[in-house]
């Protein structure tokens, strides 16, 4: 293989390939198909674009989103590579005429969605491009196991078959269970030899989950990291406007997105986050696929998603860039009913239903576990891995209170209400309230009522949330769940088992910086005057270094990381007067 790294370095100013880059890159040269899995952030692009740079005719790239080509697109194109995508949002004329800027080589990437290869006449087109190299985002689109199929990935190994046999394929996922990878390869027809993957493990993730006072929670997280770009996600619409109006209303800078909102209203949400303009996005899942902002902080799950495929995916979208970040689950086990029904309603086959269900219940595990998060999470993609000593699990020091006391109180109560009552009514029995309801039922005879006197309704309700969370008591479906003992809540009243509980923490996650803020309020100001996001100009990991190593001259600043030489002419200027400046006030 020609040595590639000169033209890393100048293009995108990487000096050395991250894991599985180079793996994957040689079997392109091999003219082998290979598929790549890595996890988010890990640098799946590299592996095609720069191949199609080095390559003499055209690596066409196909890819699920109409938004993430555009962002790619105007990537590259920052670093001055010339590319183009092709989708149903474009004019015939423009679309006649970037197929005709490939045909005479003018293109190196064109990007084009799976639904155009459905078109026979698209096909014919593509005949007469001299393309070297096929490369397939997200090609776990393609299995029915996967959590995201796209029919019209089923087009692609037809497309393939019309190839001329010198071009290459290479195929890239993040979220590939063993099951849904073998099935890729399957159906691309890639021998199991080819596959390149490296550690599913994000080294700069934190996994935390957090189970109790969730609203209480975010807006304390949101406080202490003001300014800090991050996305929480919700399960449903209904949910999303909640937040979005509770923490607007706490003077929070937050957007939102859901396909309930008009087209326009969505993008501009969207165009506001990726522009730094509102920090926080409030989303569900339709939002963030194809989102390439590469400096969220954050990810906080307000709700637990369906499957530990999405959360991966989702919770990934925190520190693309390399830099510490939060990927963080909020559990309240009501949620769960949400996900159960949603498969209800999925008209799926039965045994699609019942697969659904597993995934969830793997996901509820997540929560429960003790064990450290993230290896919970690799296990599951059928990778072993010692503890990452940064999740909440791994890193919990917190001091430990015991409440078996407290919890054999509680877990009484409920056992002579008979099993059939909701935390409220419980704790008001417990609290000794007067409320009708108790006298109704005669529950002021209990020997329970009034044991808990000291105890706020609202505190007490929210611990009996966490034995909930916790697995001590089960809740009935629907939205006012009663309480019923689990086993291990009928150990802990028989004294088998002690019960312990640690109070949530909010971690700040960026220390502040004064030339760190200048260096991003200049970018943002170049950002504003080119209408591109932030992040194309320079990535946050960026910034951080340039901060830290203060370049001096053009020499030391190509020798930042994420510096190419078309950056370098660009913004290098600008960026060390500002640089200068601040040392000579400092
Ligand atoms: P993925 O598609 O796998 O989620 P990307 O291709 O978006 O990841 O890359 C994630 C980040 O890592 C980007 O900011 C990218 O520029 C950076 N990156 C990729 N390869 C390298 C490398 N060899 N050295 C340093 N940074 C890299």
């Amino acid at each position: 293989m020609q040595n590639l790294i000169p033209l890393l370095e100048k293009t995108f100013g990487y000096r050395s390939f991250r894991p599985g880059q180079q793996a994957i890159i040689e079997k392109i040269f091999e003219k082998k198909p290979v598929l790549g899995i890595m996890p988010t952030g890990g640098g799946k692009s590299i592996c095609y674009q720069l191949p199609a740079l080095a390559l003499p005719g055209v690596t066409l790239v196909i890819s699920p989103l109409i938004a993430l080509m555009k962002d790619q697109v105007d990537s590259l194109q920052e670093m001055g590579i010339a590319a183009a995508y092709i989708n149903s949002s474009l004019s015939q004329e423009q679309w006649q005429q970037r197929m005709q800027q490939a045909r005479n080589g003018e293109l190196k990437l064109l990007y084009v969605a799976p639904e155009r290869l459905e078109a026979a006449s698209f096909q014919q087109l593509l005949e007469s491009l001299p393309i070297d190299l096929v490369a397939i985002d997200e090609a776990h689109c393609i299995s029915q196991w996967g959590h995201d199929f796209r029919p019209s990935y089923l087009k692609i190994p037809e497309l393939l078959q019309g190839l001329p046999a010198s071009a290459s394929v290479v195929a890239l996922t993040a979220t590939a269970t063993p099951k849904v990878a073998d099935d890729i390869c399957q159906l691309l027809k890639i021998p199991a030899e080819n596959r390149v993957q490296t550690g599913f493990a994000r080294e700069n993730l934190a996994f935390e989950v957090v189970k109790e006072q969730k609203d209480l929670y975010l807006q304390e997280y949101l406080k202490l990291n003001k300014g800090q770009a991050g996305i929480i996600y919700a399960a449903t619409r209904k949910e999303v406007d909640r937040l979005f109006y509770i923490l607007k209303d706490g003077g929070f800078s937050v957007g939102r997105y859901h396909g309930g909102l008009s087209e326009a209203e969505r993008s501009s949400n969207q165009e506001a986050f990726l522009f730094d303009q509102r920090t926080v996005m409030i989303a569900t899942n339709a939002f963030g696929m194809g989102i390439n902002k590469s400096n969220v902080r954050f990810v906080i799950h307000d709700q637990i998603p369906g499957n530990l495929e999405s959360y991966y995916q989702e919770a990934g979208r925190a520190g693309r860039d390399g830099l510490s970040s939060e990927a963080v689950l909020l559990f309240a086990p009501q949620d769960i009913q949400v996900q159960k029904f949603f498969i209800e309603q999925s008209q799926g086959t039965i045994a699609y239903q019942q697969q659904e269900y597993l995934k969830l219940r793997e996901m509820e595990q997540y929560a429960h576990t003790q064990g450290c998060l993230q290896c919970y999470i690799l296990h599951y993609f059928g990778e072993e891995a010692g503890d990452c000593g940064r999740c909440s699990n791994c890193l919990d020091q917190r001091e430990q209170v015991e409440i078996t006391l407290e919890t054999q109180k509680i877990l009484s109560c409920i056992k002579r209400m008979g099993e059939r009552f909701g935390k409220g009514l419980v704790a008001q029995v417990l609290t000794g309230s007067k409320n009708q309801k108790v006298l109704q039922w005669h529950f002021e005879t209990l020997p329970t009522y009034g044991l808990m006197k000291d105890w706020g309704q609202k505190e007490l309700t929210q611990l009996i949330d966490y034995l909930t969370a916790e697995g001590y008591l089960i809740p009935s479906d629907g939205q006012f769940p009663t309480l019923k003992l689990a086993n291990s809540g009928v150990e802990v009243l028989k004294g088998q088992r002690k019960v312990y509980r640690r109070q949530a923490q909010v971690r700040q996650l960026v220390a502040d910086d004064a030339l760190f803020e200048r260096l991003r309020e200049l970018r943002s100001d170049l950002a504003q005057q080119q209408k591109l996001p932030p992040y194309m100009i320079f990535s946050d990991k960026t910034l951080r270094e340039l901060a830290d190593k203060q370049p001096q001259n053009s020499l030391e600043f190509l020798a930042i990381n994420g510096v190419g030489q078309n950056k370098l002419d660009k913004y290098g200027a600008v960026f060390i007067d500002l640089i200068q400046q601040s040392s000579q006030t400092e």
